[in-house]
């Protein structure tokens, strides 16, 4: 792998084939596949990701918002796109191009079908969504017959899929809660299939629903975080690949003398004589101040060096005392060791924070194209 001579989130495009074929295998062979690429494929490159995902037979994208959808569009992506969280204002772009909304609240069905009334739409894909137990999003289980009132001999818009999203699939102790949201999503297909008229995908795992739940992996699953190499899960995760590093260099190195400090607010002292490294990478490239104070530690030639003091904007220093290495020399944030699941946890958060929270400022290079 050739050096990185500056800040570079390094994203390998091998790794993501492999965890998309190791999701693929827990699966029917006939089940769907949702990519989920929101939020720039969870801090990686949206464009980049879902081409490369396309080639290898993805059925169905999903992004949060339409802007997301439509730099999708503009990468050339033909498969279907879901937009999970979708607003009004954003309908007539959605409709050109060729988005298919996540339908969650009367309201917003109402909008909904209005802009297709208003661009003369016929059959335009619905996604229903269903609150079974996360409160978050979707229709209430008895809200069945107030949505066939409001589609019943409409046919500007037709449902393509119902979906629900679980709580708690990581968590084997929640069990007993994930599968009354799956038995009650099951009441709610039946019932809407039976007064639709039509058959309808349906769909309710993520990640951790395909690896803890698969008997409910019905017509099509959404997967992210696998997909990016996590499982939520250390026995999985050994059989992933993260797909993303970040990659940094040493910008300068400081002998540090007793009781000297080092950093904004003077928030770390020197007990002893140190030397210390600068890196170009701060809390304006998403590593935020939370990682600071001795939290966090990035890896230098196989060695681990503390972040100490505060973080700055565009700067973290380090501990690098009896570490050999040179201004220049390369460093791992995070990606093989630590991994992006351990780092977060070194500020209490998790992998789907620290990754989406890589700024845009940090150039994305791809390997194993
Ligand atoms: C983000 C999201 C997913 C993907 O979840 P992972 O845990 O990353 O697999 C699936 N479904 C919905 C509704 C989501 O919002």
């Amino acid at each position: 792998m050739p050096k990185v001579k500056e800040t570079v989130l390094e994203i390998d495009l091998e790794a993501l084939a492999h965890n998309y074929r190791f999701l693929r295998s827990r699966l029917h062979s006939n089940t769907l596949f949702l990519a989920v690429v929101k939020a720039f494929a969870y801090g990686s490159d949206a464009s980049k990701i879902a081409r490369k995902l396309e080639s290898l037979g993805v059925d169905y994208f999903a992004v949060a918002y339409v802007k997301e959808g439509v730099a999708l569009r503009e990468a050339g992506i033909t498969k279907p796109i879901l937009v999970l969280h979708p607003q009004a204002v954003n309908f007539d772009t959605l409709i050109e191009r060729c988005l298919e909304p996540s339908i969650y609240s009367p309201k917003i069905l109402r909008e909904f079908l209005e802009a297709a009334r208003r661009h003369k739409q016929k059959g335009y894909p619905i996604h229903i969504k269903f609150n079974t137990g996360l409160n978050r999003l979707g229709f209430g289980e008895n809200d069945v017959a107030y949505i066939m009132e409001q589609i019943r001999g409409r046919n500007e818009v037709k449902v393509a899929s119902i979906f629900s999203h679980l709580a708690a699939s990581e968590d084997l102790n929640e069990k007993a809660y994930t599968k009354k949201q799956i038995a009650c999503f099951d009441t709610i297909g039946k019932s809407f299939d039976a007064t639709l008229g039509y058959p309808t995908y349906k769909h309710i795992l993520n990640t951790s629903g395909i690896i803890n739940f698969p008997e409910a992996q019905y017509d099509m699953v959404r997967s992210g975080i696998g997909l990016y190499g996590f499982g939520n899960d250390t026995a999985i995760d050994s059989q992933l690949r993260p797909i993303v590093s970040l990659k940094t260099v040493i910008s300068q190195i400081h002998k540090i003398a007793p009781w000297e400090t080092v950093g904004y607010n003077r928030a770390f002292t020197s007990p002893n004589q140190k030397v210390t490294a600068t890196l170009p990478l701060g809390h304006a490239d998403g590593i935020g101040r939370h990682y600071g104070n001795g939290k966090a530690y990035v890896n230098v030639h196989g060695k681990y060096a503390p972040i100490i003091g505060n973080v700055c904007m565009d700067m973290i220093m380090i501990d690098i005392t009896g570490i050999p290495c040179q201004e220049g020399d390369e460093v791992l944030v995070f990606g093989a060791a630590p991994n992006a699941e351990t780092f977060a946890a070194f500020a209490g958060t998790i992998s789907y924070e620290l990754l989406t929270g890589i700024s845009q400022r940090v150039k994305r290079i791809f390997i194993n194209d």
